[in-house]
């Protein structure tokens, strides 16, 4: 059997079993966004590592050395912020082709110090080799919380409703744009730098880890296609989407207007928004949206509903289900 017939996640279901078996009690291995290890009485560590690969996850004459540095350490801080964490330490293990400009990478760490400083997150370590061909980037992140407020993707309940903390589908809609060489406007530059330079939604993670009635959490890496299904496998329940009420931005419509792209597909599949996903408690969620609204100054967007069809994530539009075309980033796949 091929690894791209079982896909990434095929691979990861094979091996977990034998590593969950045994673990320590309150420590959570493989299966959420960071593993958990008990610190005291009261918090936890949770730890997170994410790596990028030249050609596969990043091109080097489309991304400017300092967004890379910059994206290298956000896509691992969204993870502590899918947890509700506030990130505290790094290390940073990078494989790196010979001809590379040293002044290239003075711009990359410039990028990723420029997002450690705003995060409060010390670099601490790491290991640097000679990599044949492709830039290689692996970091790892360690964060703190107390550890009955962390937030897992298997909490969500049926009657839950789904929210999302941004817009989806900007960062897909920018590597469209590069992907394809298309002529850019302003939109279509803000587009680009949302995929090159995501924010990791820490305050607003660490904000909904503080009520109760949030449930299950998770950020938006792979599209929301892909990260639904990781919270309903993991919480055993069913979503139901309206394809119409997931937030896009006014410059990403612009855009796919411009180039008769199917904004909704973008918006469904597309990754790399690193927004967060969150199910919260019915009773509870109109007024958690109203005061989201004072703390953000912007909407927590409702986007659906847990159900209790287990496994059946199902799209409306206007109460009709329809099917969108394109499924979540699978690297296997
Ligand atoms: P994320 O997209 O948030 O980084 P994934 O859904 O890709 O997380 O990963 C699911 C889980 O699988 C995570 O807990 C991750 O740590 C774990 N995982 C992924 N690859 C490996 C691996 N090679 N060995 C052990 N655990 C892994
Ligand atoms: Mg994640």
């Amino acid at each position: 059997m091929k690894l791209k017939e079982i896909g990434e996640f095929g691979l990861i279901d094979r091996i977990s079993p034998q590593f969950l078996r045994n673990l320590p009690a309150q420590m959570v291995g493989i299966g959420d966004d960071c593993a958990v290890i008990p610190f005291n009485k009261e918090e936890s560590l949770l730890i997170t590592t994410d790596m990028l690969i030249e050609d596969s996850h990043f091109l080097r004459d489309k991304i400017p050395p300092e967004d890379l540095g910059y994206k290298s350490l956000a896509v691992n801080l969204s993870d502590i912020a899918a947890m509700g964490g506030i990130p505290s330490d790094a290390f940073l293990s990078i494989g790196i082709p010979a001809e590379i400009e040293v002044e290239w990478l003075d711009l990359f760490f410039k990028g990723l110090g420029d997002l450690a400083k705003k995060s409060g997150t010390h670099l601490l370590g790491g290991d640097t080799t000679k990599s044949p061909r492709y830039l290689i980037i692996n970091i790892v992140v360690v964060g703190k919380m107390p550890t009955d407020k962390i937030k897992y993707r298997s909490d969500a309940m049926p009657g839950d409703d789904v929210f999302l903390t941004g817009f989806i589908g900007s960062s897909g809609t920018g590597l469209k744009l590069l992907l394809e060489e298309k002529p850019v406007n302003k939109s279509g530059n803000t587009l680009i730098n949302i995929h090159n330079r995501p924010r990791p939604h820490l305050a607003e993670g660490k904000w909904l880890a503080e009520k109760e009635s949030v449930n299950a959490m998770i950020d938006v890496s792979d599209g929301i296609d892909s990260d639904l299904r990781r919270i309903m496998d993991k919480s055993h329940c069913g979503i139901d989407i309206d394809l119409k009420s997931l937030p896009v931005s006014d410059d990403m419509v612009s855009v796919c207007k411009q180039y008769g792209w199917n904004t909704h597909e973008i918006a469904a599949a597309a990754g790399e928004d690193y927004c967060l996903l969150c199910t919260i408690n019915n009773q509870d969620s109109k007024h958690i949206m109203k005061e989201y609204r004072l703390e953000f100054g912007i909407d927590l967007y409702h986007i659906g509903k847990i159900t209790e069809n287990v496994s059946e994530l199902n799209y409306f539009v206007d109460h009709k289900p329809v099917s969108p075309k394109e499924h979540g980033f699978d690297h296997f796949a």
